[in-house]
């Protein structure tokens, strides 16, 4: 595991964060040292963001030297019917049978993994909206299908917030639920709907799904039934940075607790095609800083993703520099984020992200899901 950080630039970084005003927090990254709130806090202020992102990057290669991450999956949004209204979403339809609202028949969801069964995908993301109309049969009958189909893909699916929704629904525990669905086929699970757990903001964005503590418990639950599980963060909108850094703390304190999460996504917004448009997005400046900081600030989970049908290729790529070692996959068909009017293509090619991250100056490595190793690309 070669890395770029030399001595020579720690020799630099430690002049010029002597001439900064986050000399301390960068001392207590260099030592290894667990930053608090109020370090967050002014990593998020100082006018020295190039600073914030080099000291970024000496902990990405601390912990993975040139390695970056990406895979080969597809992703299966089954339902867009959902009767919780964040407003941020561009994604779902109220009820069925309203304009643009979609569910899947098993055989077209299956058609999808059929059609790429030539492209060596090793992963399928499963997302939906909360479909009432459903019986809890349609997700186990899902997966054990596609199982069947493909015994060798992982399936990684259901947000936390679709978890509790089915507890809620078909009135079961969340280990109930998760024990099915394990039983059914399910790998892991995805980190979306976590959104912004400050209460504050949750009431005005998405007040009609589970809130921060049902989503902590969900992974919690998961972890302890030994189900590995991302995390997300949506910012960008109306929170504060202090909301993301409480945000990030929470995953800090659930992760020292069961070590379950592998990798912390933050998502920007997007503000097409729905209530939130009248926001403007977060700069790219803004992403680096926010990513730079995560990297900082959550020192117990292993992995920072990109995930680049949100962020912008160009942007994806840039933040293998600012503590970013994962740009998330091929994404065969990612929907959420383009009725949101993301602009990214709707897939790469296993090409197209290898030359991306060679063109970074980094090692590209296929993992699968649970980040074994699959090639590595030299
Ligand atoms: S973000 Fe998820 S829960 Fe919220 S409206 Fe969209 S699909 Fe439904």
């Amino acid at each position: 595991m070669n890395a770029r950080h030399t001595s020579a630039e720690t020799d630099f970084l430690r002049q010029r964060l002597a001439a900064s005003d986050i000399a301390d927090v960068g001392a207590r990254v260099l030592a290894g040292e667990r930053l608090q709130m109020e370090d967050g806090q002014r990593l998020f202020a100082t006018p020295d963001l190039p600073l914030v992102g080099m000291l970024a990057n000496v902990v990405r290669e601390r912990l993975h030297g040139d390695l970056a991450y990406f895979n080969r999956n597809q992703h299966v949004n089954a339902t867009n019917v959902c009767e919780a209204s964040c407003m941020f979403c561009s994604f779902s339809r109220l009820k069925t049978g309203d304009a643009a609202a979609y569910t899947m028949q098993l055989d077209e969801a299956l058609g999808r993994i059929r059609a790429l069964r030539d492209e060596l995908v090793t992963e399928v993301h499963i997302v939906n909206g909360l479909n009432p109309d459903l019986p809890f049969a349609y997700y186990t009958d899902l997966l054990s299908a596609i199982r069947r189909e493909r015994p060798d893909l992982h399936i990684k699916a259901f947000t936390a917030v679709e978890i509790h929704y089915f507890a809620n629904k078909y009135h079961k525990t969340h280990a109930e639920v998760l024990n099915e669905l394990r039983a059914a086929g399910l790998g892991s699970l995805p980190g979306g709907g976590a959104e912004i757990f400050a209460p504050r903001v949750r009431r005005k964005i998405c007040d009609d799904k589970s809130d921060a503590d049902a989503w902590l418990e969900v992974h919690r639950t998961a972890h302890r039934l030994g189900l590995r599980s991302n995390c997300t963060m949506l910012f960008g909108m109306i929170e504060t940075t202090d909301d993301r850094l409480d945000h990030m703390l929470k995953l800090r304190e659930l992760q020292d607790e069961t070590g379950g999460f592998q990798t912390f996504i933050p998502l920007k917004f997007h503000n097409e095609n729905n209530r939130l448009n009248g926001l403007y997005e977060a700069s790219p400046l803004e992403v680096l800083r926010t990513y730079a900081v995560a990297r900082l600030m959550l020192d117990n989970i292993a992995h920072l993703k990109a995930y680049w049908p949100m962020l912008g290729v160009t942007v994806a790529q840039a933040a293998l520099d600012w503590g970013v070692d994962d740009l998330d996959g091929t994404v065969r068909e990612e929907r959420i984020y383009h009725m949101a009017g993301a602009e990214t293509p709707q897939a790469l090619s296993r090409a197209d992200l290898i030359a991306l991250i060679r063109d970074a100056g980094r090692v590209p490595v296929e993992r699968d899901t649970l980040y074994h190793i699959v090639a590595e690309v030299s």
